[in-house]
């Protein structure tokens, strides 16, 4: 269980404020990095998948949209990080999201290529005071070698929580557009922090595509498909069943 801001006074107190803990699950641990807890509950996701129809990429088969590399489903220790990244403001998770990325035997950056964070809708971006997923891109770029540019916008649209799919894709029509070119580079990469349809990613590189750059794939550190939810359900039930739309509210 996380602790608190009263048990960090006590630790403080107490000069125990220097101990490593997991970023995860915030348990003490000997060194940095996840504890074996954690690394325990981390389900890869070994196929990208088409950001058109979340369908896996499979030879000789091809899809819609831009093939999306996401190392990890959406539930255990990467869908913890992401939680205290964005719902509770701890952004040197971000660092830790990108370790994860660059330490997975997926396709990730490389040397020279760009990455493109998509960016927020205004409003979330003001009410946020960052987006976690230009965080994720920085960090992930200084660990690969690859380069980041901020060269999308968003309009602020309501949240995809709860939606369908077809109502997900629906909302993100026409979502993004290029505010300025990219600098020139070698492949390009769309970092979100998690898919679900892939709507969002989609929207995305057919902004880029529309001012007439191509990107070269999609990356998230996430995945959220019915697969993945079905692994959250467990994971609900060993956390007392507290639905995930709760679980930031009762940790703020
Ligand atoms: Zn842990």
């Amino acid at each position: 269980m996380r602790r608190g801001a009263p048990g960090r006074v006590l630790e403080a107190i107490l000069g125990l404020a220097a101990v490593a803990r997991c970023p995860a699950c915030d348990a003490v641990v000997p060194g940095r990095g996840l504890c074996a807890w954690c690394r325990l509950r981390i389900h890869p996701n070994a196929l990208p998948h088409w950001s058109g129809s979340g369908i896996p990429v499979l030879d000789g088969v091809p899809g819609s949209g831009i093939p999306v590399h996401s190392p990890f489903l959406h539930s255990g220790a990467p869908r913890d990080i992401l939680i205290g990244l964005k719902f509770e403001g701890r952004r040197p998770l971000a660092r830790e999201a990108a370790q994860l990325m660059a330490g997975s035997p997926g396709e990730l950056p490389g040397r020279g290529d760009l990455i493109v964070p998509l960016p927020l809708g205004r409003r979330r971006a003001r009410e946020r005071g960052f987006n976690q997923s230009a965080l994720i891109a920085s960090a992930l770029a200084g660990l690969t070698g690859a380069r980041t540019a901020n060269v999308l916008e968003r309009e602020d649209r309501p949240p995809q929580v709860g939606l369908t799919g077809a109502e997900r894709r629906r909302n993100m029509e026409g979502a993004f557009r290029v505010r300025r070119m990219p600098p020139d580079a070698g492949r390009i990469w769309l970092l979100d922090d998690v898919v679900t349809t892939g709507s969002s990613m989609d929207n995305a590189a057919r902004a880029l595509e529309e001012a007439s750059v191509k990107p070269y794939a999609g990356i998230t550190l996430t995945y959220r498909s019915a697969a993945s939810d079905g692994i959250i359900a467990l994971y609900r039930r060993d956390t007392g069943g507290i639905p995930d739309e709760e679980r930031p509210a009762l940790r703020r």
